[in-house]
């Protein structure tokens, strides 16, 4: 069951946590249960459930999203990096405030094949 704004743990996150950086109706924070040597979260301040529904966001506010993606990765020191986004339950995801995964430097392997439902043998 998706989560409403006014019980939702990123929208908590968005106003109380413990930010990397924030800007233009963004912030990014740390991934509580890293699955690599830098995993960020970016969350827009809105609060959309998922990436299914970017069509909330104007145009001008996905583009500005994206570029804080990229600021927020350069910002950690990362040239070379993953971007990730669950969407839905079947695609992973866990908590229904839209974000963006920020991956680099070593990861964890085992945390990575089970994120990416991988078989481990
Ligand atoms: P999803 O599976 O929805 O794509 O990602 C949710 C992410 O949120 C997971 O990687 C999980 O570790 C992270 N997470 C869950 N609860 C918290 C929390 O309270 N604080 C932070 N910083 N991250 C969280
Ligand atoms: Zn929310």
């Amino acid at each position: 069951m998706p989560s409403q704004p006014e019980n939702c743990l990123f929208c908590r996150l968005v106003t109380a946590g413990d930010h990397v950086r924030t800007a233009d109706g963004f912030v990014a924070i740390r991934d509580i249960n890293p699955i690599a040597e830098t995993h960020l979260l970016v969350l827009p301040e809105r609060h959309v459930d998922t990436f299914r529904d970017i069509d909330a966001f104007p145009d001008e506010e996905a583009g500005r999203m994206l570029r804080f993606v990229a600021d927020t990765a350069s910002a950690a020191g990362l040239d070379d990096y993953k971007v990730l986004v669950n969407v839905g339950e079947g695609g992973g995801q866990t908590v229904f405030h839209l974000h963006w995964h920020v991956l680099g430097g070593r990861f964890d392997s085992g945390k990575l094949a089970r994120v990416l439902e991988l078989e481990t043998a």
